[in-house]
């Protein structure tokens, strides 16, 4: 069924809480309805939306909202060792990591609660905990707006990079309607990032048992998680605001020289020096400050938040250039947004 709606209110459907409207918004619940679509004929700009989690709308939108209801999860093969299932663009990502732990299936684990849905999943190449959805994407299907057919693409054909890939260059010209996954039924459990060790009451050298199942991997990932973000549907958020720059190294001494004592995080990356983005925040004394009815997340300054949940795009987009500004102040680095602004 396509459901058609006019000045559709868009609150539920962006996680930073925004109260906008679109002038039309079409959700579809099969590829048919997708594929009857006359793209010609739809109110431009037209943007495809998941769960609104890693966006900012920045006012009503004009044109013509899509949304994807399509939602199935289907075993397509399966050995001892493996299995390929394929899921509707429009299934919350997180419900298929619980299902593939009730299953005992390793690779979605370390990727339980980000919010949003399968189709974005592969968008933005989601990682977390020292996963990348890219590991576990076999075949991405999508309807090719341009040439009005439809095509797949196997994961090496998917440009994947650091939360990127060929899909988010292309201008919306993909939507992306189910992507099969390849999970494994083998043991394999990644801890070596952040503290899900200590999350599961394991030390730091201490071997992982091999009675530890993809279910309590989960948990410990749920519990870290909701520790230090903001719950989505409680406080508006879209997650990191800002991307983690990458400097030259010899700018990353200067940071040094301009904090001594202080210990500057980092991480070496092909092309220079990651920094977080989060701590250069810090640093500036933004964690867990107001502006007006916006705010920077008391438990991770990456994040910015609607604080009252009445906080209009224009707070928003204040703080952020506060932020952009007092960073570039103090350490000459210009922080880029991660959320994409519509
Ligand atoms: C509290 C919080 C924590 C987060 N933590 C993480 C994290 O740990 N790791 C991480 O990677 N991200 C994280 N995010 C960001 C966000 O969850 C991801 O980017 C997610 O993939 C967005 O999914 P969505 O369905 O909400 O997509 P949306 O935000 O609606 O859209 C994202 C992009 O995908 C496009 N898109 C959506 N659906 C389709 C489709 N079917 N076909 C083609 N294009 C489509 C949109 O046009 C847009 O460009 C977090 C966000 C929040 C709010």
């Amino acid at each position: 069924m396509l459901k058609k709606e006019y000045g559709k209110d868009l609150s539920r459907l962006n996680t930073f809480g925004m109260k906008v409207t679109a002038r039309y918004f079409y959700e579809y619940d099969s590829l048919a309805d997708l594929l009857d679509l006359d793209f010609e004929e739809l109110a431009r700009p037209v943007k495809h939306i998941g769960g609104g989690s890693n966006l900012l709308f920045t006012g009503d939108f004009r044109g013509t909202i899509l949304h994807s209801a399509v939602r199935f999860m289907e075993v397509l093969s399966q050995d001892a060792s493996s299995v390929t299932v394929s899921v509707g663009s429009g299934v919350v990502f997180d419900e298929f990591c619980a299902r593939a732990a009730e299953n005992g299936w390793w690779g979605v684990e370390n990727l339980s609660l980000i919010p949003g849905e399968v189709g974005a999943s592969a968008v933005q190449n989601i990682g977390a905990y020292g996963a990348e959805v890219k590991d576990v994407i076999r075949t991405v299907f999508a309807y090719d707006t341009r040439e009005g057919e439809m095509v797949h693409f196997d994961a090496s054909d998917c440009a994947y990079a650091y939360r990127d890939s060929r899909f988010k260059h292309e201008d919306g010209r993909y939507i992306i309607t189910h992507v099969v996954f390849s999970l494994s039924k083998q043991w394999s459990p990644r801890l070596d990032y952040g503290n899900l060790k200590a999350a599961l009451g394991l030390e730091p050298d201490a071997p992982v048992p091999s009675s530890l199942t993809p279910m309590q991997v989960r948990e410990a990932v749920i519990r870290v998680r909701n520790e230090k973000l903001p719950e989505v549907g409680k406080v508006g958020s879209a997650g990191s605001f800002f991307k983690n720059p990458v400097v030259s190294r010899e700018k990353y001494e200067q940071i040094c020289a301009l904090v001594p004592g202080v210990r500057v995080p980092h991480y070496d990356v092909a092309d220079g020096v990651k920094i977080p983005a989060g701590w250069l925040i810090e640093q500036c004394g933004w964690k867990g400050r107001r502006s007006g009815n916006a705010g920077v997340w008391g438990k991770q300054a990456l994040v910015l938040v609607n604080a009252t949940g009445q906080a209009e795009p224009e707070e928003i987009i204040r703080l952020e250039k506060q932020i952009v500004v007092s960073v570039r102040d103090r350490f000459g680095i210009s922080l880029e947004p991660e959320v994409e602004h519509i």
